[in-house]
């Protein structure tokens, strides 16, 4: 579970926890189609609160662990392409 929460606080850090609604298709960061999931495949947005990907930690922590690593790394990763300029 450390683990875990090092990771929530890392993604956290990142400005990753973005809950979209049900009916968002499209990623609110940088407009990509969104996993059905809800998370985005591009930047590395989790369409989900924290509080639920916590409750997913309690029911088995390799899964949660995998999914904020992946989105850690797509966000280190990602590079927007309009940088400076505000939309
Ligand atoms: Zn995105």
């Amino acid at each position: 579970m450390a683990n875990v929460a090092e990771l929530m606080a890392e993604a956290r850090s990142l400005d990753l926890f973005k809950p979209h609604g049900a009916f968002e298709v499209h990623c609110s960061n940088c407009h990509t189609r969104l996993s059905p999931m809800g998370d985005c495949p591009q930047c590395g947005l989790i369409g989900r609160p924290e509080a639920e990907l916590e409750r997913r930690a309690q029911a088995g922590a390799a899964g949660v662990e995998r999914t904020l690593r992946e989105a850690i790394a797509k966000r280190r990763a990602y590079k927007p392409v309009k940088e400076g300029r505000a939309t």
